[in-house]
């Protein structure tokens, strides 16, 4: 069996009149998250981190951004194909961390909302599922509420297969 780290980030920028879409939960705001996805910067940043993990490059080419059938998809979907990908690879995640950088609106009481939207999906314990989310202390982009960042980390484990 072999530990290993896996670690991802991503930005979007956010736009008027959009629905936004963070941690798998929609979330009352003015403006919602620019992407050919749902926008769903703080899943993108997760699957990036369980790719990286398993060795299994990045959300990019596992989704390319020109393949129609994931115009407009939401990224609860896109995170269940990834977990289907790593369950066959025999990863098993141990746990999960991440940081949700934006200006507004407030993420405290959607927290709890994404763990339950997500841990399903992760297969983890909502204690092993971290999400903090910070300002960016109105400077730059993200302060001025233009985008919100995310990133994360994970920790899994990796069965070896067959004669192991
Ligand atoms: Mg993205």
């Amino acid at each position: 069996m072999k530990i290993k780290v896996g670690f991802g980030f991503d930005i979007h920028r956010l736009e008027k009149g959009r629905t936004l879409y963070l941690g798998g939960v929609e979330i009352p705001h003015p403006a919602g998250l620019v992407g050919r996805s749902d926008g769903d910067a703080l899943i993108h940043a997760l699957v990036d981190a369980l790719l990286g993990a398993a060795g299994e490059g990045d959300i990019g080419q596992m989704f390319p951004v020109d393949d129609s059938r994931y115009f407009g998809i939401r990224s609860t979907r896109l995170l269940e194909d990834v977990m289907q990908r790593l369950i066959k690879k025999g990863v098993r995640i141990i746990n999960l961390d991440s940081v949700i950088v934006a200006e507004a609106p407030r993420m405290a009481p959607y927290i709890n909302k994404m763990k339950a939207a997500l841990c399903p999906i992760l297969g983890v314990a909502e204690d092993d599922l971290g999400i903090k989310a910070k300002t960016h202390e109105k400077m730059g982009d993200i302060g001025r509420g233009r985008a919100i960042a995310c990133w994360a980390v994970v920790l899994v484990q990796i069965k070896k297969s067959g004669k192991g």
